[in-house]
């Protein structure tokens, strides 16, 4: 197959020449903050950090880390890098994890995050020849507005239905022979059961690719989706506080996400201590945005784990890769002293041949954590027999004991009775927080 790239100089520049690139724009980007954005240059002087100190990618970690906790101190305005008369835009995080992040754009800002956007469709096999329906949200959220954006500077035919009312999701799919579908992997799973519903077959949905991110997936539900939709389904990640989507995509090879290393310096720290981390080994993810102008952010702690390495890839692209987010370490459930992710949950689920639509529900009660289940039959493993039922979820408890360490009750429920998604899914719901 021919190697396709959006900006192929870019894309697969030598590494060294990518480090040196990267260490020109940290030592401009870091006195750009400096002179600009008076919350980071006292975090700066607090630490003894003069932008003269850092004169290359490898004096990174001499500078401080910016948190959300900063950045909701610094809200609205105080993390800007230009004035506002230089600014075009806002979007703002989803808050779903309660904490609402404003971020501004310059119209450059807004070129280069679809550009990022761009480079994504195109590994995922797009072209001016597609017709790509963005079913992300628009509006505050980045998904619609990002992917839409990099949709046209590929020249695709871009169908701009936004999340929500499936029905027409389909149709639009169906009539106009949508060739690329981008929305959360949630939302992708729930087309395909509609479609599945109405009697499509894989085969009769003109989609070939799909790329889902802004929330966590496991490699389970990609195989899921792939086989529901009859495509191939490619992986995004990004946030709001660095552009949107489009920080790093997956290439054919789907060995990790490629970074854009040109726009955004990765690191990986021990969420503990703040120690860089060694390439390979799981820790945060710590972005420093090297071209942003509106909202620079430097050493931003993402809170998401994962791991990076920088391995030969056979789509030619240089760039280093990151693992599907473990989650983030927001996510991590801490149940009976037991660290417990959802993703693992999800892994055993669509392991053991159940519906990705589940919902875990953590209380306290009696000082004790207790830690339910739901999850949905498909409508050809629902028995009313409640002997199987028993059966069925006994044996779940023992797979979940084995993946996790500790036992959930496990509650089979009837198909339909979990609400779906159409944006990022709510899959945990933590009442202890709740009374806290
Ligand atoms: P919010 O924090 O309100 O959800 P964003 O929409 O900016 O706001 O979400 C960014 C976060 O979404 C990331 O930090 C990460 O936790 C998650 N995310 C985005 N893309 C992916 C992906 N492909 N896989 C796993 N998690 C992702
Ligand atoms: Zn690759």
């Amino acid at each position: 197959m021919e190697k396709r790239y959006f900006q192929k100089e870019i894309e697969t520049m030598p590494v060294d020449e990518l480090k040196k690139l990267q260490s020109e724009k940290l030592v401009k980007q870091v006195k750009h903050v400096y002179e600009n954005v008076e919350y980071y240059r006292n975090l700066m002087d607090e630490k003894g950090v003069k932008p003269e100190d850092i004169r290359g990618i490898e004096d990174i970690s001499k500078l401080p880390f910016l948190t959300k906790a900063d950045l909701r101190d610094a809200y609205p305005y105080g993390l800007m890098g230009k004035p506002l008369k230089d600014c075009v835009r806002i979007q703002s995080t989803s808050g779903t994890t309660g904490r609402r992040v404003v971020a501004f754009y310059t119209q450059n800002d807004i070129d280069l995050w679809e550009e990022c956007c761009a480079r994504a469709i195109v590994a995922a096999g797009g072209s001016d020849e597609d017709v790509v329906q963005v079913s992300y949200g628009y509006g505050l959220f980045t998904g619609g507005p990002g992917l839409n954006g990099g949709s046209h500077k590929v020249g695709s035919l871009t169908i701009p239905t936004s999340s929500g009312n499936t029905e027409r999701q389909m149709q639009f799919i169906t009539d106009l022979s949508a060739t690329i579908l981008c929305c959360t992997p949630s939302y992708a799973a729930y087309i395909g059961e509609s479609f599945k519903e109405k009697g499509y077959k894989p085969e009769d949905i003109p989609l070939k690719a799909g790329i889902f991110g802004a929330e966590p997936w496991t490699e389970e539900m990609r195989h899921s989706i792939e086989e529901s939709l009859g495509i191939k389904a490619y992986d995004i990640y990004g946030l709001t506080e660095l552009s949107g989507p489009g920080v790093s995509f997956e290439c054919e090879e789907q060995t990790g996400m490629h970074i854009n290393e040109d726009h955004f310096l990765a690191e990986i720290i021990n969420p503990d201590t703040g120690e860089p981390l060694p390439e390979g080994e799981i820790g945060e993810l710590v972005f420093t945005s090297l071209d942003k102008e509106a909202f620079p952010l430097l050493r931003y702690r993402t809170r998401d784990l994962c791991r990076l390495t920088r391995e030969k890839c056979s789509c030619g692209r240089t760039h280093i890769k990151m693992s599907k987010p473990l989650g983030r370490s927001d996510d991590m459930m801490i149940i009976r002293g037991v660290n417990v992710f959802p993703s693992q949950i999800e892994t055993v689920l669509l392991n053991e041949g159940y519906t990705p639509n589940y919902q875990i529900i953590v209380d306290r009660e009696n000082n004790t954590d207790t830690f339910d289940i739901n999850v949905e039959l498909a409508p050809e493993q629902f028995s009313d027999t409640v002997k199987d039922i028993t059966d069925r979820e006994k044996a779940l408890v023992g797979a979940m004991r084995s993946m996790l360490g500790i036992g959930p009750k496990v509650h089979l429920l009837p198909p339909k009775s979990i609400v779906r998604s159409e944006g990022k899914a709510v899959r945990v719901i933590d009442k202890r927080k709740l009374h806290d």
